[in-house]
């Protein structure tokens, strides 16, 4: 065990900053990067963080005491070294700069300023191993556990990670030099007294069992620094940005236009049938408020058109951004061929038919974002009749009866359009309840508001059969809210899930790890285990959305171009643009429960919202969740109009930690349904005047 003294680091020209927020008892377990104390001066508000994982010693400041750079916070007691660090070498006392010039350590900096040899630690039998990648230059900030060079054996690609945070002093070794265990990669200036004591080395860890990289010896048609595969809201955002920061970049993509599910048949198709079946609904409850209007005539060819019409502005409005930055987009299905290089077998028409062509491309880096695909049923038959989202969002016909498989959110979204334009619905899911992963009472006023969209609601049931007959397709059904007979239906909507494309790309051949089911397992760089390659967006992970691919895309290309970004989101929201819309971010009740974090609650129900009632439309409300122990927000969800517009602000109120305060001080405009989150925030201090007072106890 060893004592780190953390102290405030640089802060700039700031002086006698008060601490704002003690976020640390003595005892508390740290990790590296959390915060410990809060200091605000009269321009920002900043976190300390640890420098290291350990334990809370002591503690020596408290709230309202003032502090400099180099003032004593606490210490935090930190476990022996970590691995493969050398005896530290103190360099300079009570300087700010080491021997070598480079500025000292942003934490933990305790007056004595120190380095330490960072070696290459136990990599098996590997011996002579190339440096294939060096991550970081003299100078540089690095935090514990940051890759710092990347070596390639034959078998598999592995990073080098900080031992502890500090400043990269001297590199030692550059791409192409051959290392093997001890040899010195680079010292560290850790700023931190009593570094940690040589642990005995251990192994970087392993990230996957990489497969046999392949070998390719011909030629290339194109030659790029940065190749990206796919061209979704993941692939043409990290397209756009490596360019931006000046990597030659090549885009590939199977069908004619970019954008990927999201933009073709995704996020965009749906939300333009949405708006036009929200306005549908609107205009009906005007009856109740004394203007009425004939019923609808639905020419759904155009219909049709609109949507085809949105879609196709957005997707030339990418080829144009293309253009502009000079990417350069080839058309056709991508294999990897090896860690260097992707064959694209070339297509054309409106689908993905091969033209006999083929090109292959010689990349320096690549990121995978070759997305997802819907889950098919093996029992369902191959009809018109029966469609998955892409199908049900070319709008074949307005069935009579329609059954959508699968009670998640692209499946309700779907059902809300069909049963706006006329259609009965049944839905059947296997769950105990729809919108997984909201908390119920988001889905409560939903269900209650939607009750009659649905002819049936079967949940904790299975469809065990599907038979295409003349009068349509017979479904059956097991479980408990099966119906006895089999159903059928007009049009059966299979939503019940998507697969992602890992296992389609030859992945293997570039030694990139791709699990069973087709995911690409990533660090927090989105690197794989191939040190130059990296993927995101769908192929990933969950959630699998199109903001959280675009984060992840710009993450890839900045870490590729050499700088240090991480994904670190705090949140990542979810929307059901369903009517009541239903929106939550960060935590959930649920996963507050599951994780055991104390939390406390704070809920304005929209029946008080002068706009929600003005706009005939009160039976939303909006929530707030806060960690007790800080009373930082960590959460939220919001169920009613345009939850997923007003959701925004409570990401924002997540990734700052804002705390009640914040959130409720600010000056929110009136009339509208975002002083909804002010107000939650306000009832939660018990300081709301829009409600009844708070019984006092
Ligand atoms: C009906 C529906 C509604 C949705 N609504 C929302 C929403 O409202 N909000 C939201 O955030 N998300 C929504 N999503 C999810 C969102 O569309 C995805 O999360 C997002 O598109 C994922 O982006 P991606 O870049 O990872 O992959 P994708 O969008 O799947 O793009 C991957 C691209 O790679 C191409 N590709 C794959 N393999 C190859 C290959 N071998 N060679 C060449 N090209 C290849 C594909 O053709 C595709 O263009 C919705 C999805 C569906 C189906």
């Amino acid at each position: 065990m060893v004592t780190i003294k953390v102290e405030v680091p640089d802060i700039g020209d700031f002086q006698d900053v008060p601490v704002i927020e003690v976020l640390v008892k003595t005892g508390d377990t740290v990790k590296t990067e959390t915060p410990l104390v809060t200091l605000e001066s009269d321009k920002a508000t900043m976190d300390v963080p640890s420098p290291v994982d350990g334990v809370v010693k002591s503690v020596a400041v408290k709230v309202g005491d003032k502090v400099s750079q180099g003032s004593h916070l606490l210490d935090v007691e930190a476990d022996a070294g970590p691995a493969g660090v050398a005896p530290p070498e103190k360099i300079k006392e009570s300087g700010h700069t080491t021997a070598s010039g480079a500025p000292a350590a942003d934490y933990g900096a305790s007056g004595v300023y120190e380095s330490i040899d960072v070696r290459v630690p136990d990599i098996g039998d590997f011996k002579d191993v190339p440096v294939i990648e060096v991550l970081v230059k003299t100078g540089d900030a690095v935090k514990a556990e940051d890759p710092l060079i990347t070596l390639e054996s034959d078998k598999a690609t592995m990073d080098v990670p900080a031992p502890v945070a500090g400043k990269v002093a001297e590199l030692k070794v550059k791409v192409g030099d051959k290392v093997s265990e001890g040899s010195l990669i680079l010292s560290l200036s850790t700023g931190v007294v009593g570094a940690p004591a040589p642990a005995k080395a251990a192994p970087p860890a392993p990230r996957l069992a990489a497969p046999s990289a392949a070998a390719y010896a011909g030629s290339a048609d194109i030659e790029c620094e940065m190749l990206v595969l796919g061209a979704g809201p993941g692939g043409y955002s990290a397209a756009f940005r490596a360019a931006d920061l000046g990597l030659k970049t090549v885009l590939v993509e199977r069908y004619a236009t970019l954008g990927g599910v999201c933009l073709n048949v995704g996020c965009i198709p749906s939300k333009a049938l949405l708006h036009n079946a929200a306005v549908m609904d609107e205009v009906k409850q005007m009856g109740a408020h004394g203007i009425s209007y004939a019923a609808p005539q639905i020419d759904l060819a155009k219909l049709r058109s609109f949507k085809d019409g949105v879609v196709k502005k957005l997707t030339g409005g990418l080829a144009g951004m293309a253009k502009a930055r000079k990417v350069d987009v080839i058309r056709g299905v991508g294999r990897f061929l090896d860690p260097y290089h992707l064959q694209v077998e070339l297509t054309s028409g409106a689908g993905r038919d091969r033209t006999g062509e083929k090109k292959t491309i010689r990349f320096q880096k690549a990121i995978i974002a070759a997305g997802s695909e819907s889950v098919k049923l093996p029992f369902i038959p191959d009809d018109p009749r029966v469609v998955d989202s892409t199908g049900a969002l070319t709008l074949p016909s307005i069935p009579k009866r329609m059954l959508v498989i699968g009670g998640g959110i692209i499946g309700l979204e779907m059902a809300t359009v069909y049963s706006t334009l006329g259609t009965r619905i049944d839905v059947v899911e296997m769950l105990d309840g729809m919108m997984a992963g909201a908390d119920r009472d988001l889905v409560k006023v939903w269900e209650k508001k939607n009750t009659s969209r649905f002819d049936n609601v079967m949940l904790k049931t299975k469809t065990v059969s599907a038979k295409a007959t003349p009068k349509g397709i017979e479904i059956g059904f097991e479980g408990a809210k099966a119906p006895s007979m089999t159903q059928l239906y007009d049009l059966v909507l299979v939503a019940v899930g998507r697969s992602v494309n890992g296992n389609a790309i030859d992945a293997e051949k570039a030694g990139v790890a791709v699990t069973e089911r087709g995911f690409i397992p990533v660090d927090k760089q989105m690197r794989t285990n191939v040190g130059h390659v990296f993927a995101i967006g769908d192929i990933v992970g969950q959630p699998m959305l199109a903001h959280k691919a675009v984060h992840e895309a710009h993450v890839a290309a900045e870490a590729a171009a050499g700088q240090k970004s991480f994904f670190d989101a705090r949140q990542i929201p979810s929307v059901a643009y369903t009517d009541p819309e239903v929106a939550w971010a960060g935590l959930t009740e649920e996963q507050c429960k599951a994780q055991g974090i104390k939390y406390g609650k704070a809920v304005f129900p929209w029946a008080a919202s002068g706009r929600a009632i003005a706009n005939g439309r009160d039976e939303g409300f909006t929530k707030l969740l806060f960690d007790e122990s800080n009373h930082r927000c960590i959460g939220g969800g919001i169920v009613g109009t345009h939850a997923g517009d007003l959701i925004g602000e409570v990401c924002l109120a997540v990734e700052m930690g804002c705390d009640p305060v914040d959130i409720g001080k600010t000056i929110h405009p009136h009339p509208t349904l975002s002083e909804s989150v002010g107000m939650a925030a306000e009832v939660f201090e018990g300081v709301c005047t829009d409600l009844p007072p708070v019984k006092k106890k």
